[in-house]
């Protein structure tokens, strides 16, 4: 089939190499014409394991090319995948301007009956507003709108993209169901499940899925909170939940809370969309405040443990949202940073991929490329991101490279025991410190 993707970011980039690699034609279109022209000479604007072969696959067997240019995502196309991004407004609702413009910009340009997907993140509603534009832009021409809400997690992006946990389909014709059908069969044939729904349904099934996960973080946080106070740990708290089936060991991490492009944007997207429908969701805004009460217990430990910041160096150790990744966007580790720079604290920050990203959010955050490096000199560690390397640091050297050797463990990634063995001032989530005497 012949498919045009219309936003090149972290989900159009990994959809464009996929639906190449499962045989399709993919035309890959972005207004960023840098973000393109990187493309075109073969390297990844951003890290994701996996990708650079993927796209490099398709790209030398002649199925993927980038452009600008929309008209040839457009031309004789088949499906087009919007994927451009869908950021908060002030208001907190969703800002689907990209999304509007894509679509206009599509059917202005399209040759032959073409299937238009929203695979980014809308409100449910979206595609009748969608429909509407379309339709005012091409009335002599059948153009469909459906719905394929993409749930690939950063990091983990080319493997859920592969092999997808189930492929939701909202569409509103049988042309639309056949053509997504179609374009999926690699992965159905391998026994992928196909849930079809209505579009609104569809639409309204992400953001469920989205606002349901941040409230377990945001659960395992506030019991974490619970635990501080009660003297319990809340690592056995999360473990006895998670071992009952009906609640489910994922997403019950417990530390400075989620972040990243989707749950905090889509988490007030969702919570806006109720209201504007006339129903009152304040479960959602309790998430939302327990997720940033995370990231201020974490502060409120280094400032209770080296009184005044001022003159004070912290090393946060992870910036990136979450590991396998360099995306920064409202990672905790730049709140953590923030709140320590504004209340006198020099901070440096170790990232495998993320300092760039880091730096550019924050100017006046060092950057160290090494972790031991980092460390040096600090009177105290913030754990931030649980990358795997950082969990199997030498301690024993952190201990010794650092001015005081306190380090308050967002992640919950050290083992309580052998950081008292080492001597360390150990500050956990929920859980009991530990305190030399
Ligand atoms: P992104 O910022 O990484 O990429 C968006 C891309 O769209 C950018 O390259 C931008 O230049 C491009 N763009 C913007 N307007 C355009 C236009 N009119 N025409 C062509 N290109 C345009 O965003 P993302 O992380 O890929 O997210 C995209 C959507 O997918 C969002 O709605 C997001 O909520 C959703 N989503 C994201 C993830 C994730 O893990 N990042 C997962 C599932 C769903």
């Amino acid at each position: 089939m012949k498919i045009g993707v219309i936003g090149t970011g972290h989900v159009g980039l990994v959809t464009c190499g996929t639906l190449a690699h499962l045989g399709h034609e993919v035309v890959g279109v972005d207004t960023d014409a840098e973000k393109i022209a990187q493309l075109e000479a073969g390297k990844m604007p951003f890290f994701e394991p996996g990708l650079q072969e993927l796209v490099d696959e398709a790209t030398q067997a002649g199925r993927l090319t980038f452009t600008t240019d929309i008209a040839e995502g457009a031309r004789d196309a088949d499906v087009v995948f919007i994927c451009v991004g869908t950021p908060p407004k002030a208001s907190g609702e969703a800002n689907l301007a990209a999304v509007e413009a894509a679509a206009r910009d599509v059917a202005r340009n399209a040759t032959k009956r073409t299937v238009i997907v929203e695979k980014s993140t809308v409100p449910a509603g979206t595609a009748g507003r969608l429909r509407r534009t379309i339709e005012r832009e091409r009335k002599d021409l059948a153009l469909d709108v459906a719905s394929n809400p993409e749930f690939l997690r950063e990091g983990k992006g080319v493997e859920d993209s592969l092999s997808p946990t189930r492929i939701l389909l909202g569409a509103e014709s049988d042309h639309a169901f056949e053509v997504l059908c179609a374009v999926y069969k690699p992965l159905i044939d391998k026994g992928c499940r196909v849930i079809q729904t209505d579009i609104a349904t569809a639409e309204l099934s992400k953001h469920a899925c989205n606002a349901f996960l941040a409230m377990k973080i945001s659960y395992a946080n506030a019991m974490a909170r619970m635990c501080e106070l009660a003297g319990a740990d809340v690592a056995d708290v999360v473990e006895v939940m998670g071992s009952d089936p009906r609640i489910g060991k994922d997403f019950l991490g417990v530390g400075l809370g989620y972040g990243g492009y989707c749950f905090p944007k889509d988490l007030q997207a969702f919570e806006r969309l109720a209201a504007s429908l006339g129903y009152d969701f304040p479960l959602l805004n309790e998430v939302a405040r327990i997720n940033e009460e995370a990231v201020m217990a974490a502060v409120k430990k280094v400032e209770d443990t080296l009184w005044n910041l001022d003159g004070k160096r912290v090393a946060l150790l992870g910036l990136a949202f979450k590991p396998g990744t360099d995306d920064t966007r409202l990672a905790p580790a730049l709140g953590v940073a923030r709140a320590l720079i504004e209340r006198g604290s020099s901070v440096v920050g170790y990232d495998p991929q993320a300092g760039a990203n880091a730096k550019s959010d924050v100017p006046e955050l060092e950057i160290a490329e090494d972790p031991y490096e980092a460390v040096e000199g600090a009177h105290c560690v913030v754990v931030c991101t649980e990358w795997p390397d950082i969990g199997s640091l030498d301690l024993a050297k952190i201990h010794d490279a650092m001015a005081y050797p306190v380090i308050v463990d967002g992640r919950n990634i050290f083992d309580p025991k052998e950081m008292a063995a080492l001597g360390f001032t150990y500050l956990p989530a929920g859980r009991p410190p530990i305190v030399p005497t």
